[in-house]
């Protein structure tokens, strides 16, 4: 019975939250080329797989601290097992 009377005000609650948020948080600062190439260079280190320093075209999972192929040729995780 409880239970059933806390959903609806839960729904409703982080909903109103998030917008206040959203809308404070929204930063009026203008974006400079310079900063574009600091993001630009941030993203292509998140994207550049430590093991064969090869860009993988996305950033780089933090589970696995590698690419997907190096994560699949992990030789710690080869033991015939799924992981
Ligand atoms: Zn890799």
């Amino acid at each position: 019975m409880a239970a059933q009377l806390e959903r609806p005000r839960r729904r409703r609650d982080p909903l109103v939250a998030y917008l206040y948020r959203v809308d404070l948080a929204v930063p009026v600062r203008p974006m400079t080329p310079a900063r574009r190439a600091a993001l630009a260079k941030a993203n292509a280190a998140r994207r550049t797989c430590p093991s064969c320093r090869r860009d993988a075209g996305y950033v780089i999972p933090a589970s696995l601290g590698t690419c997907v192929p190096c994560a699949d040729a992990d030789p710690h995780g080869s033991d015939g097992s799924t992981r």
